[in-house]
C-alpha cells in the first residue's frame, strides 16, 4: 500500500475554515466510525482512519457535543466508544488545564527563559529540527508535513514529540511551541499537556518512547528508523509541583437566556474558542450588538503562522455571516482598528428585540477593539463564553479591568458541556473516564442536543 511520505494528506482544508465544511467532513466520516477503534493508529496514505476534524472542533465550529450526539444517532454506544473517548480527551485536557493553569504560565515563562539561556550547540540542533534536516528521515518528513499542511496524525504527533525530547534531547517546551505555531488545531490544553504526557510529566514516571518497530508497523513500512532512536531514555523529571486550583468563576449556561433590563443594551463577544453561539443557550438572547474578532496581538503572542491566522480569520468571518443570518442582523467588517463613532443603540429599543449589528474581522489589539465597540454601541453589558486557559484567557484581566472602569457589566458564561465534564478532570484521565458514559448519555438525552441549521 502506498503510504504518505510528504504533505499530500487529507488534512483540514485551510481554504475551508467554515461550519458547513465541518459538518460535511463529519457526515463523510460517520460511515467509517465503526473502523476507528481498529484502524486509528495506522497511518494510511489518505489518513481516513481518523476524522481530521480537529481544526473545526478546536474553535468549536462544530462542538464536541455534536460529534457525540451524531455518533450516537447512528451507532450503539459500545460500537463507537473509542471515538467518544478520544473526543473527550480534548475536554479532559481543557478541564485539567483549568485546574492547573500554572502549567501554562510556567510553560510560557520557560519559553522566554530558553530564548535567552540556550547553549549554542543546542540552538543548532533546534534549528535542524525546525528545518527538518536532522537526518532522521521520518522526523524530517513529518516536520515538512506539519509546516506545509498544519496538521499531523495523532500517532505521528506522539512519535514526533518523543523523538524531539528523547532522541534529539531538545526541551519539550520548544517542541510544544513549534506545534502551537503551526497546527491549525493548535490548542493550549491538548498541546501543552500532550507534550507533557509524552515527556512523562503528566503521569510522573510514565513516558512515551517512540520505537522503530512500532513506526515501521504503523506506517506500513514507509519508515524504519532502526538504530536511529533513543529507545531506552528515562522519563523527564520536574521539580515544580502544580497544586490543584479552583475552577475560575463563570455563570453556567443551562437554558435559554434573557438579560434583565438593567443589562441592556447587551452585547455578545464571540471568541475563536467557541464559534457557535447561535446554537444552544444563547440562541434566543436579544443582543443589540455582536462582535467576533480575531486579533493580531493574540496570534502574535504564540507566533501563529500565516496559515493558522488565515484559518482563524476565515472561521471568524464564516461565524459573523452565520450570526448575522441567525439574529437577522447586519454584518460590519472591521480591518485592524474599530473606529470611534457616536453611540448606535436606540434607547427606545432597550430590552426589545433588535436586529443586532455583527462586527467581525481581524483587529490589531483585542482589548482596545472590544472597548471601542462597546462604547460605540452604548452597551451596558457584555456576555461572553469565558475563554479557557490560553492566549485569549491571558487577555481577560486587562479586559475585565477596562470594562469595570467604564461601568460596563461583563458576564462570563460556561457551556453546560464543560460544566458537566470539567469537575471530573482535575486528576488523571481514568478518573475522568469513570462515569463518562453516563454523563454523555445524560447530556444526549437532556435536550441539549445541537441542532444543525
Ligand atoms: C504531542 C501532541 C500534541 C497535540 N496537540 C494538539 C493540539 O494542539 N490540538 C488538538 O486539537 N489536538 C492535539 N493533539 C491531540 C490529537 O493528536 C489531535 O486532536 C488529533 O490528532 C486530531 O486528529 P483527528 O481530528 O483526526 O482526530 P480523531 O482521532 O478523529 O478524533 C476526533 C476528535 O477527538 C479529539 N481528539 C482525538 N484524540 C485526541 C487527543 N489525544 N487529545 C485531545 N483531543 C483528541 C479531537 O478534537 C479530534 O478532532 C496532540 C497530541 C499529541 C500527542
Amino acid at each position: 500500500m502506498q503510504v504518505l511520505k510528504s504533505s499530500q494528506g487529507m488534512i483540514p482544508d485551510p481554504n475551508l475554515p467554515n461550519r458547513a465544511a465541518a459538518l460535511r467532513r463529519y457526515e463523510e466520516f460517520l460511515p467509517l466510525l465503526p473502523r476507528y477503534a481498529r484502524e486509528r493508529s495506522i497511518i494510511f496514505p489518505d489518513r481516513l482512519s481518523v476524522s481530521r476534524m480537529s481544526a473545526y472542533v478546536r474553535y468549536r465550529l462544530i462542538r464536541e457535543s455534536e460529534l457525540v450526539h451524531k455518533a450516537l444517532d447512528h451507532y450503539a454506544y459500545d460500537d463507537v466508544s473509542k471515538f467518544l473517548d478520544e473526543v473527550c480527551w480534548r475536554t479532559y485536557w481543557k478541564g485539567y488545564l483549568e485546574y492547573h493553569s500554572a502549567i501554562w504560565t510556567v510553560y510560557r515563562n520557560r519559553l522566554r527563559e530558553l530564548e535567552e539561556t540556550m547553549p549554542e550547540i543546542q540552538r543548532e540542533r533546534l534549528q535542524q529540527a525546525r528545518d527538518g534536516v536532522t537526518g532522521i528521515e521520518c522526523f524530517d518528513v513529518w516536520v515538512r508535513e506539519l509546516t506545509e499542511t498544519g496538521w499531523l496524525h495523532n500517532h505521528v504527533r506522539m512519535w514526533f514529540a518523543s523523538i524531539w525530547i528523547f532522541t534529539l534531547r531538545l526541551p519539550w517546551e520548544l517542541g510544544a511551541s513549534f506545534f502551537l505555531q503551526h497546527l491549525l488545531d493548535g490548542d493550549p490544553a491538548s498541546n501543552t499537556l500532550s507534550w507533557r504526557w509524552v515527556a512523562g510529566l503528566h503521569t510522573p514516571g510514565k513516558h512515551y518512547l517512540a520505537r522503530a518497530e512500532n513506526i515501521s508497523r504503523c506506517t506500513l513500512g514507509a519508515f524504519n528508523p532502526q538504530g536511529e532512536l533513543n529507545e531506552r531514555a528515562a522519563p523527564l523529571l520536574e521539580e515544580t509541583t502544580f497544586p490543584e486550583e479552583p475552577l475560575p468563576h463563570a455563570t453556567t449556561l443551562t437554558g435559554s437566556l434573557f438579560p434583565c433590563l438593567s443589562l441592556c443594551p447587551a452585547g455578545l463577544v464571540v471568541l475563536p474558542e467557541d464559534l457557535t453561539p447561535e446554537i444552544g443557550e444563547f440562541s434566543e438572547m436579544p443582543f443589540s450588538s455582536i462582535c467576533v474578532f480575531n486579533a493580531s496581538d493574540v496570534m502574535d503572542s504564540f507566533g501563529a503562522t500565516r496559515r493558522v491566522r488565515s484559518f482563524v480569520n476565515g472561521a471568524v468571518s464564516d461565524t459573523a455571516t452565520r450570526l448575522a443570518a441567525h439574529w437577522g442582523g447586519q454584518e460590519l467588517w472591521v480591518d485592524g482598528t474599530v473606529q470611534n463613532r457616536h453611540n448606535r443603540a436606540q434607547p427606545a429599543n432597550v430590552g426589545c428585540w433588535e436586529h443586532p449589528r455583527v462586527y467581525s474581522g481581524n483587529v490589531h489589539n483585542w482589548v482596545d477593539s472590544i472597548l471601542r465597540w462597546a462604547t460605540n454601541e452604548n452597551l451596558n453589558s457584555i456576555s461572553l463564553l469565558q475563554p479557557p486557559t490560553g492566549p485569549w484567557q491571558d487577555m481577560m484581566p486587562e479586559l475585565r479591568a477596562a470594562l469595570k472602569a467604564r461601568n460596563i457589566h461583563l458576564v462570563e458564561f460556561r457551556r453546560r458541556w464543560d460544566v458537566v465534564h470539567w469537575p471530573h478532570a482535575s486528576r488523571g484521565y481514568f478518573a475522568f473516564r469513570k462515569g463518562l458514559r453516563d454523563r454523555l448519555l445524560k447530556l444526549s438525552g437532556e435536550g441539549f442536543r445541537a441542532k444543525a441549521p
